[in-house]
Parts: C-alpha cells; sequence; structure tokens
C-alpha cells in the first residue's frame, strides 16, 4: 500500500451540530459503544448506529431527518440504500480508540479504512 502525503489533504468530516446532539444521545444510550457511524444521504436524511470496539453494532440504526417528523419516502422505501450515500464515517468518542483500531473497525463497519464521499 503506498501512502500520498503530498496529496491535497483528506477532507475532514465533521459533525452537524444536530448531527452532534443525535450522536450523543445515540452514544448515551450504548454504553459499549466507542463511536458512532453517520451516514449522509442524498435525500437530507441521516442514518446512525454506534458501533462497539469490535466493529459490531452496539445500537439499532436509527434514521432521522432535520425538521421532519419522519424521514422522506425514499428512505422508507430502501431504507437509506448506500447507493445514495454521499458521505459516511464513524464520529469516535473521547477517548478515541487507538488508529489501529479505528481502522479495524472503518473497516469492518465502511468497508474502507478512511471515510468516504461521493
Ligand atoms: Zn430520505
Amino acid at each position: 500500500m503506498t501512502k500520498k502525503k503530498d496529496k491535497k489533504k483528506k477532507k475532514e468530516l465533521e459533525l452537524e451540530m444536530r448531527e452532534q446532539a443525535m450522536v450523543e444521545g445515540i452514544l448515551e444510550g450504548s454504553p459499549d459503544g466507542v463511536g458512532v457511524v453517520v451516514v449522509r444521504l442524498d435525500c437530507g436524511c441521516r442514518k446512525m448506529a454506534a458501533v462497539t470496539k469490535e466493529g459490531e453494532p452496539a445500537s439499532k440504526v436509527i434514521m432521522y431527518r432535520d425538521h421532519a417528523e419522519s424521514i422522506c419516502d425514499k428512505c422508507k422505501d430502501d431504507q437509506g440504500a448506500f447507493i445514495r450515500v454521499i458521505e459516511q464515517f464513524i464520529h469516535w468518542q473521547d477517548p478515541q480508540p487507538d488508529q489501529a483500531l479505528q481502522e479495524m473497525i472503518s473497516q469492518k463497519v465502511l468497508g474502507t479504512a478512511t471515510p468516504t464521499t461521493h
């Protein structure tokens, strides 16, 4: 595996304020959770779930939509299909797991060691 350090530095994905509140709520309800997978869909809905340090689900998958009582019809239909994912990343709880563990979990949960954007 080659690493190109001089390439443009990778985009940092950060939580939006509303996501932050959701993430905190999820982690509170998931004592085994070391982080929360955040999936942003093209329709504006969000999909989140806590993960354990083994990369297993630590909560059920939560879907929501800002300023709406429920998720959109598309999501009701396909449950936020992978093909519509715009961004996905894991927000780690403090203290963050070490780098190797983060990569292991990302690999398992997202299928890649780095956050993806389309
Ligand atoms: Zn949606």
